[in-house]
Parts: structure tokens; sequence; C-alpha cells
């Protein structure tokens, strides 16, 4: 199996990894409406047959509800959970 195009996305707060597997998608939009928290847009690409693909915007974002991956018709949508990591400050210095 070969020639499907990913576009991967970590996010750098939680690690939360968005592959969105570009030839399953179909510009449907489901994804971006289902998305609580805004982190997918469509993108216009002219080569698409439907004109549109969709697109991480905000990464940081992403809370890793898998609503985005369960609701897609198209598989086209993965999400694997980050391990949270807890940024502590450190007081360096008093
Ligand atoms: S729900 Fe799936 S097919 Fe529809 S736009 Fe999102 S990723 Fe593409
Ligand atoms: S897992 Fe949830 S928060 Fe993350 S992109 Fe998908 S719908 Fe949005």
């Amino acid at each position: 199996m070969s020639g499907v195009t990913e576009t991967v996305t970590v996010s750098e707060e939680k690690g939360h990894k968005i592959t969105i597997l570009e030839e399953w998608c179909k510009g449907c939009d489901i994804c971006v409406e289902v998305c609580p928290t805004d982190v997918l847009a469509m993108k216009a690409v002219g080569t698409r047959w439907q004109g549109t693909i969709a697109v991480v915007v905000e990464a940081d974002a992403c809370i890793a509800c898998m609503l985005c991956e369960q609701q897609c018709p198209d598989f086209a949508i993965l999400i694997e959970k980050g391990e949270k990591k807890k940024k502590g400050k450190k007081a360096e210095a008093a």
C-alpha cells in the first residue's frame, strides 16, 4: 500500500497527533463542524474535485475528543492522544 498523502500535525502543548489522509478527504466539512475547539478548517485546493480539504489550523487547541475521527465518513482523519506533559514552572532561583 502506498500513495496516500498524509499531513501530520502534533500539538506542542499536549502531544496529540492529528493525521489527515488527503486523498480520502472529500471536503465535506463534517470534522470542522463537530470539532468543539476549532482545530480544523477547510482549505481551498483547486486540484481537488470538491475544491476543499480539511486542514489543521490550531493544533494546540485539540483536546483529543476523537469526534472528528468518529464522524468523518471517509476515515480520513486520525487522532492519536499524546501524553500530557505537565509543564510545571521551575523556580530556578529564589
Ligand atoms: S469529515 Fe473527513 S472527509 Fe469530511 S472534510 Fe473532514 S476529514 Fe475530510
Ligand atoms: S480530536 Fe476533537 S478537538 Fe481534536 S481536532 Fe478532533 S474534534 Fe477537534
